[in-house]
């Protein structure tokens, strides 16, 4: 039996009823083949046995309550996954589905994301079953602080630093900042994706949408294109999103859907600056649902219950949430004549999904390479508060550009090395991996 078949089937045993996780770590391990056989030490010190625990997992109870004084009861958790390169870092979704399953594997994604960024930082995640959609802010931020009042205990901005991730963004980071600050008497930069009057880095909010965009103008310019005049599809209409349809204006493209989970609005002139503004007001400060924009556009329908992968497009940025285009997705998505799919989302693409975009050799960026942009800055946001500084616009976004270069070039050069020319997921895999994987040697059995 191959080295990858026998920890595979370990997963799956010593994990049950976890079948995210399962489809992660088999992504992972599949596309690491050439290099565990290049390099016997990673099976001799049992690398991926270990890679595939996580150092530590919290879970807790979050009681608090809500606005007509009725006692509710959530679970929090932190996965604290691998800390070889650095503390851990990775965001905290708060959303209905959120179990142990999902959870890891956000968190163990992002300890090859955050090998991917070239910064020092280990992968974690963390989050809650708690839905925030329909509370009140007063209920958001006593939900918050019960959170924390737990999970301060755990964290720290040399041990562990989260961030957002689906349900948190601005105001949830917000509160739960003010309670760390409270409970442990300290201002320090132990979230990132803060505002940026106290701590936080300008161009965080923009970093993963904006460095998915770079990702994919970055695959184009291998055949020397660009995003100049693509029809651009883009699901989700949260953070990721919002940002990825901005740079995707700015570089000259055209984004003619958007979706949340009831479903999915198509707008064939385009969703311009203007729009946007709507849809950032909409999503942001009323927090409404998508459907809205199409009673306000004229030109553009709402399509209840759809998401946006049978409209014709140049290229697909999925930014909603995991496993949302299917094998049957995929097929339809090429047919219609789209040559590259740059991964906001986590995971979005299913196995049989990938596996369509690999065999038509289309450009497929995923995920943990191409939405690394924002952890990236979240990097950036450490390197500023340790330092007491605060950086421009303009530099941040250089740096974040030079970051989603790095992160290309050397998926696309690994992938060569290992005889998979173009394929970006064995390329990121093994880049990820090798870095992390030669520190836990050095480290010794920890
Ligand atoms: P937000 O909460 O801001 O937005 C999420 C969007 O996706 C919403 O429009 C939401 O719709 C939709 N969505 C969520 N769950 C589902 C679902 N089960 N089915 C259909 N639609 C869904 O989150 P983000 O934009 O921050 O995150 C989006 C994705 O990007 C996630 O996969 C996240 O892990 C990933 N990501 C985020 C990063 C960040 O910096 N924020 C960094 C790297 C990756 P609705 O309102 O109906 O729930």
């Amino acid at each position: 039996m191959s080295y990858v078949t026998e920890v595979m089937q370990t997963v799956v045993a010593r994990n049950p009823g976890e079948p995210e996780f399962h489809q992660a770590v088999k992504e992972v391990l599949d596309s690491l083949e050439p290099a565990l056989e290049r390099h016997p030490k990673y099976r001799a010190n049992r690398i991926l046995e270990r890679l595939t625990e996580p150092e530590r997992v919290i879970i807790f109870r979050v009681p608090w309550q809500d606005d007509r004084g009725n006692f509710q009861i959530n679970r929090g958790f932190r996965i604290e996954f691998n800390s070889a390169i650095g503390p851990y870092k990775g965001g905290l979704r708060f959303h209905p589905t959120v179990y142990l399953g999902i959870l890891k594997f956000l968190a163990f994604e992002q300890v090859f994301k955050n090998s991917l960024t070239t910064l020092a930082m280990g992968g974690g995640k963390g989050g809650s079953d708690f839905d925030p959609k329909g509370r009140s802010d007063g209920e958001v931020m006593r939900f918050c602080q019960s959170f924390m009042t737990e999970l301060f205990r755990h964290i720290g901005p040399a041990t562990d630093v989260p961030a957002g991730d689906i349900g948190v963004g601005g105001r949830e980071v917000g509160f739960l900042f003010g309670q760390y600050k409270r409970l442990r008497n300290e201002f320090t930069g132990v979230l990132t994706g803060k505002g940026v009057n106290w701590g936080g880095s300008l161009i965080r909010p923009e970093a993963t949408g904006y460095g998915a965009t770079y990702f994919a103008e970055e695959m184009l310019a291998t055949r020397g294109d660009s995003l100049e005049g693509k029809v651009c599809l883009v699901s989700g209409a949260g953070n990721v999103a919002q940002y990825t349809v901005e740079k995707v204006n700015q570089l000259g493209g055209k984004v003619v859907s958007l979706s949340d989970s009831n479903g999915t609005i198509h707008d064939p002139s385009g969703i311009d600056e203007e729009k946007l503004a709507y849809v950032l007001d909409l999503k942001n400060g009323r927090r409404g649902r998508i459907n809205e924009y199409a009673s306000h556009f004229r030109g553009s329908q709402y399509r209840d219950g759809a998401r946006p992968w049978d409209i014709p497009c140049d290229c697909a940025f999925p930014s909603a949430t995991q496993n949302e285009i299917n094998g049957e997705d995929a097929k339809v998505l090429v047919k219609n004549g789209c040559t590259l799919i740059s991964e906001g989302a986590n995971m979005p693409s299913d196995p049989d999904a990938v596996q369509v975009f690999l065999d038509q050799g289309i450009f497929y960026g995923p995920g943990k390479a191409a939405n690394a942009g924002g952890v990236a800055v979240s990097g950036l946001e450490m390197a500023q508060n340790s330092q007491f500084m605060s950086w421009s616009r303009e530099e941040v976004d250089a740096r974040l550009k030079g970051i989603m270069k790095r992160i290309h070039d050397s998926a696309r050069s690994t992938a060569e090395e290992y005889g998979h020319p173009a394929n970006y997921v064995v390329g990121a895999n093994i880049a990820g991996f090798v870095k992390v994987a030669d520190a836990m040697l050095d480290q010794g059995l920890v």
